[in-house]
């Protein structure tokens, strides 16, 4: 029988908390209920202790999903353990991630504590979990930095204590593929009980190796692979699960395992977690770029049409890019926007798709064919505007040679009321951005600033995506969507000030 490699998804926590990635209540839900619909065995939702906001998503996201497993992350701290505990419990299938880091370099540093004492934490906090839930993974932190002799110990005493998942992260992203198999591979040998328990791996991507290493860790026994979507994460990210999930199914003849994964659902996952995030998938990305699967040069496509596995060794069919693309228009019903919006794995709500379609209705009035992409704008938009506390009510700019900028904004607040402001400044973005300043009230410095086509022709809608900073040095990314470029500006800068509004103090891990 073929074994199964687990697929252990932490967009929603590792992905989730890289700096510029925060996602709101809403679009945690919306990316869970796709995780599940791929096909992951275990949904590592978020760190419930970080922050009342954070345990609220972990504790919806546990009510419902229904197929893959929810995890909570904590430290190996009672007060995490039962937040985690409480946010999971709805859950069909639930389990506490609980960590200790276990390198000399972080117990004396960081955690000021002896390796004794890791010991004894370690055993204490495993089994309070274990009385909580019968499904426990143990992470020992930096294990590919401690000394193995003592990372064996740590194992053994979380095996006793009642883990079941043991996962070794590269938590720097500092192994090569042979050096981490070995590790593995020792591991298995070394560690008592350790037949009995699932082997994790959880790597980091800063070598670029994240996807090698952890293979190469699957090539010697574990049988878990912590991933995100699109390989997003802290620093250069985690690894990729489309990577891992594809690298499993087209070299089926070399490694002889397999996933639960629904490849099909790959390219849908990806768009949904890039246009949520904000963080957009490179065109050379394996298996999710727009270049993966294009063969340009002439004897590429000579060959290909000759016998397609010349040179391309997957289809893009098979992880879900669609080559007839369906359009939607003016005449376009409900019924019609509802199937895409399902086909492109957004399950709304009756209110949500409401208010869509009236989106909708006006963009087709602007626009005569309304594509995925335009699709996908719209309801990202209405996502993260749903509960934030700025809105746009109204954008007059005045711009061109020989002028000098201004710009007059109105935005509505959560209580409804308007407010206006006047700028001017060095164009009419820079003078929009300043009268919203005016009214908000936040001090920030913009980072980067992208605008593009959402889709193809003169009428398309821009997208914008800014990155600021406040003066505390933290990180906040923004999108927005208009066929107005001016409007999609304002938006997207709305949209990462109200993130700033939004996120109060969050507690943050590095896994
Ligand atoms: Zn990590």
């Amino acid at each position: 029988m073929t074994e199964t490699i687990k697929i252990f998804d932490t967009t929603l926590r590792d992905g989730e908390q890289c700096p510029g990635a925060s996602l709101n209540h809403d679009e945690k839900l919306k990316i869970a209920a796709q995780l599940e619909k791929l096909g992951v065995d275990i949904i590592e939702a978020g760190f419930p202790i970080a922050s009342p906001d954070d345990f609220r998503a972990v504790n919806e996201i546990a009510k419902l999903v229904k197929k893959s497993t929810v995890c909570g992350l904590a430290r190996a701290i009672e007060k995490d353990i039962q937040t985690a505990f409480e946010a999971v419990k709805p859950a069909k299938k639930k389990r506490i991630h609980l960590f200790l880091a276990t390198s000399d370099m972080h117990l004396k540093y960081k955690l000021k504590m002896s390796r004794a004492e890791a010991l004894v934490r370690i055993k204490e906090m495993v089994s309070f979990a274990k009385s909580l839930t019968a499904d426990i993974e143990f992470s020992p932190e930096d294990a590919s930095r401690s000394d193995p002799k003592f990372l064996y110990q740590a194992l053994e005493i979380a095996i006793r204590s009642g883990a079941q998942t043991l996962n070794i992260p590269d938590t720097v992203g500092y192994s090569t593929p042979t050096e981490f198999g070995n590790f593995i591979k020792n591991i298995r040998k070394n560690v008592r009980g350790i037949k009995d328990v699932v082997i994790s791996v959880h790597c980091h991507d800063d070598l670029g190796l994240a996807v090698a290493n952890s293979l190469a860790a699957v090539e010697n026994g574990a049988r878990q692979v912590e991933c995100t979507v699109n390989g997003i994460g802290e620093r250069a990210g985690n690894t990729s699960l489309e990577e891992v999930v594809m690298a499993l199914k087209t070299r089926q003849d070399f490694f002889k395992l397999k996933t639960n994964v629904k490849p099909k659902e790959i390219f849908r996952t990806s768009r949904l977690v890039s246009s949520l995030t904000g963080f957009v998938v490179p065109p050379n990305k394996a298996i999710v770029g727009s270049n993966a699967f294009a063969h340009e040069s002439g004897i590429h496509q000579h060959g290909i049409l000759a016998k397609r596995e010349t040179y391309e060794i997957m289809k893009a069919e098979d992880v879900g890019v669609e080559r007839n693309r369906l359009v939607l228009g003016k005449h376009s019903g409900r019924a019609a926007l509802i199937a895409r919006m399902n086909e492109l794995g957004f399950k709304l709500t009756q209110n949500e798709l409401d208010k869509t379609f009236e989106r909708f209705k006006l963009l087709a009035d602007k626009k005569k064919e309304i594509f995925d992409e335009d699709l996908e704008a719209l309801v990202v938009n209405e996502i993260s505007e749903a509960t934030a506390e700025w809105k746009v009510e109204s954008v007059e700019v005045t711009a061109g040679t020989g002028k000098k900028p201004r710009a007059e904004i109105a935005l509505r607040n959560s209580a409804g009321k308007i407010f206006k402001q006047k700028s001017g400044g060095t164009g009419p973005v820079d003078a929009a951005y300043s009268a919203v300043n005016k009214i908000v009230g936040e001090k920030v410095k913009l980072l980067e600033f992208r605008m593009d086509a959402v889709s193809e022709g003169i009428d398309a809608q821009a997208t914008v995506a800014v990155k600021i900073e406040t003066a505390q040095g933290r990180i906040y990314s923004g999108k927005g969507s208009h066929t107005d470029i001016v409007v999609a500006s304002v938006k997207s800068y709305l949209n990462a000030l109200n993130k700033i509004i939004a996120g109060k103090e969050r507690l943050k891990v590095v896994l």
